[in-house]
């Protein structure tokens, strides 16, 4: 058994657990089940020691998170979110791979709780095609009081019974920061926690001033797709899934409704009745999304630029110099 002191603890907790007053326990069959009761240090203790395997709520009771999580599941993850993390590097953003069961995580710690929606908007330009991010959601609601969980780290994975460790990039290979447990938690006071911008971008309407321009960070390597400088927007359009992509935004049910991510033409700013739906466009129309209240819909391209509060022209940089959604 590990010596594991209340001091160790703290600093494991203060970068990976959300919610305090909730949890939920994982049982045999790997799925999570709300534990309806706070999360106290002996439960974490024996996540710990492999008796119980607990995941954490990521916002927290007063509607806000410590951390977010490039979720992974591909058998690349690693070497995929290795690429994210020197991306936001780049960009001022440490961050911290994790291996997982089926393939890898990738945390970034915030030095200051931040709004589930802020840390969406700063981050999720950073995260690869095919990988989760969480939170999923912008904020808690009715319809989702807890929001998502995530594994809490260096538990048992209780389909595998296997534990997974934080690695980095060393001489080629993936090595864990620590040989032991204990040195793994003493290393949680070591990590670099990523300063939370004050704002990121929202939707400029026209009547609005010009919002501060989002520092997207660039792939440094410029797309080498064959079509060139030749691709035109609608054929970046063709080419993208963007109900998957439009899903990282928008929590979208199995028909594709969710609630409109655009608030300020919704009562009170907020989208409270799915209004927004997202599809598959029938060629070689590229609208692929469309919100009743505000009878307006567009390609992806629109959506992004939207979300972003970016003009076309700035949008379009980033996807030609290779930027993710
Ligand atoms: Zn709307």
């Amino acid at each position: 058994m590990v010596v594991v002191t209340k001091h160790l603890l703290d600093a494991f907790m203060a970068c990976c657990v959300g919610r305090r007053d909730d949890y939920a326990y994982q049982r045999s069959d790997g799925r999570y089940y709300r534990a309806g009761c706070p999360l106290t240090y002996d439960v974490v203790y024996r996540h710990l020691q492999g008796v119980q395997t607990i995941g954490s709520y990521l916002i927290d009771e007063y509607g806000l998170c410590r951390f977010a999580v490039f979720d992974s599941d591909a058998s690349s993850g690693l070497v995929d979110l290795l690429q994210a993390q020197m991306q936001l590097a780049g960009a001022g953003v440490p961050s911290y791979l994790e291996q997982s069961r089926r393939g890898a995580h990738l945390r970034v710690f915030f030095r200051d709780p931040a709004s589930p929606a802020l840390a969406r908007r700063w981050l999720l330009p950073f995260c690869p095609s095919g990988v989760e991010f969480y939170p999923k959601q912008d904020a808690l609601s009715e319809s989702m009081p807890l929001g998502s969980l995530v594994r809490l780290p260096l538990g048992v994975h209780r389909l595998t019974g296997e534990c997974y460790p934080f690695v980095t990039w060393s001489q080629g290979q993936f090595v864990p920061v620590a040989a032991s447990l204990a040195d793994m938690l003493a290393w949680f006071s070591t990590v670099q926690r990523a300063p939370v911008p004050a704002s990121a971008p929202s939707l400029v309407t026209d009547q609005a001033a010009p919002t501060t321009p989002r520092a997207i960070s660039f792939n440094p390597v410029a797309r080498t797709d064959s079509a060139g400088s030749s691709l035109t927007i609608r054929d970046w359009c063709n080419q993208q899934d963007p109900v998957a992509i439009i899903s990282r935004y928008v929590q979208l049910d199995q028909r594709g409704l969710g609630c409109c991510p655009f608030g300020a033409h919704h009562d009170d700013g907020v989208d409270t009745h799915p209004s927004f739906r997202a599809y598959y466009p029938t060629y070689p129309d590229i609208c692929c999304w469309y919100c009743h209240v505000w009878r307006q819909g567009g390609s992806l391209f629109d959506f992004l630029r939207y979300y972003y509060g970016l003009s076309a022209r700035d949008l379009w940089s980033h996807i030609l110099a290779g930027g993710h959604f």
